[in-house]
């Protein structure tokens, strides 16, 4: 049996060579026990810093360490499913390289894995969150779990261990806007959840600014049906009903007591409501059309610039990588 553990890396250098090693630490000690082999997999998004030179040392010393490096920035789905892809093991295990996710979880997920489940998901709690993020957190996910199909559990994320078929149905699905959270859900199997106690990032900062987690957080509400359109047609809908009740009653009064002037009020409401609206459904309209307009470019989800490793022949794989792994593109 192989272990792939896809780590997906963004100017981690601060605290990539202790990752590393709590990997090496973990894995070779129950591999050994165990019985298995493994494979580190490192996604390189483009950093800046000197995580790829570092990353490519360790390759150099250990021959489990391969990786990715990407010619820019694509971001972390882009960096997951460039793992994916590339992955040769029986299961394939995603985790931050941040030890935000604790390696030690690695043989409990594969302990689950042996017992037949799919999905072996990591799940957090909040502590040590600041109370502010964790109150948006629960408010989001019960606005998402209204309006999208798929459930999405607060505590859940990437942290999880995928067997071969779970690894496969999500690279079947081969859209352009990811939203890992969902797929993962939407692609059901049988799953197992253990808990574990929330860590903090072990050095360097976190890539997530407001702007970048809010834009997040509108992905999940579009990227999975089409109700909030449906939303926008029941606004639209019950606007004109309360219109034609307004205009009706309006009339009614000038029919029995004539025209009254002053409406300044009832004016600006109407204009500054039915704009709003407007506005809104327009913008949601949009934000569908503009990810139509990316889903036809059809463009891949990444580049290589260099690696390590051999990407995976798959019947779903539209990359057009070249055998020797390098200078794709
Ligand atoms: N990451 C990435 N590309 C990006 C941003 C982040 O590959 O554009 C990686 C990052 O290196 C880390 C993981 O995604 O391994 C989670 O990022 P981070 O720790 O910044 O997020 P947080 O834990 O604060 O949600
Ligand atoms: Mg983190």
């Amino acid at each position: 049996m192989l272990v792939s553990v896809i780590i997906p890396c963004y100017n981690e250098s601060a605290v990539i060579a202790a990752t590393i090693a709590r990997l090496g630490e973990v894995l070779g000690h129950d591999a050994q026990h165990r019985g298995y082999d493994y494979e580190l997999i490192f996604v390189d998004d483009g950093s800046g810093d000197d995580t790829l030179k570092k990353l490519k040392a360790a390759a150099a010393a250990d021959g489990h360490i391969r990786y990715i490096s990407f010619s820019r920035n694509f971001g972390k789905e882009a960096a997951m499913l460039a793992g994916l892809t590339y992955t040769r093991g029986d299961c394939a295990v995603i985790m931050d390289a941040d030890l935000q996710h604790p390696p030690e979880l690695i043989p409990e997920m594969i302990a689950g894995y042996e017992q037949g489940y799919d999905q072996v998901i990591a799940k957090r709690n909040r502590k040590g969150d600041k109370a502010r993020s964790a109150f948006m957190a629960r408010l989001y996910y019960r606005l998402v779990n209204h309006i999208v199909d798929v459930k999405m559990v607060d505590g859940i994320g990437d942290f999880r261990l995928l067997s071969r078929k779970a690894v496969n149905a999500l690279l079947a699905m081969q859209e352009y806007n990811r939203f890992s959270k969902g797929l993962f859900s939407w692609i059901g199997f049988k799953e197992k959840i253990i808990s574990y106690e929330n860590q903090q990032r072990a050095a360097g900062e976190t890539k997530w600014s407001f702007k970048r987690l809010l834009s997040y957080g509108i992905d999940g509400l579009i990227s999975f049906n089409n109700k909030p359109l449906r939303i926008c047609f029941i606004m639209g809908g019950l606007l004109v009903v309360i219109s034609v009740i307004y205009i009706l009653v309006t009339l009614i009064q000038i029919l029995m007591h004539g025209i009254d002037v002053p409406g300044y009020f009832t004016t600006i409401c109407a204009i500054l409501i039915i704009g709003g609206v407007q506005l809104v459904s327009v913008g949601v309209l949009g934000e569908y059309i503009g990810r139509i307009y990316y889903e036809v470019k059809r463009r891949p989800h990444f580049l290589v610039s260099e690696t390590n490793a051999q990407p995976q022949k798959s019947k779903t794989d539209g990359t057009g990588k070249m055998p020797d792994g390098k200078g794709e593109g």
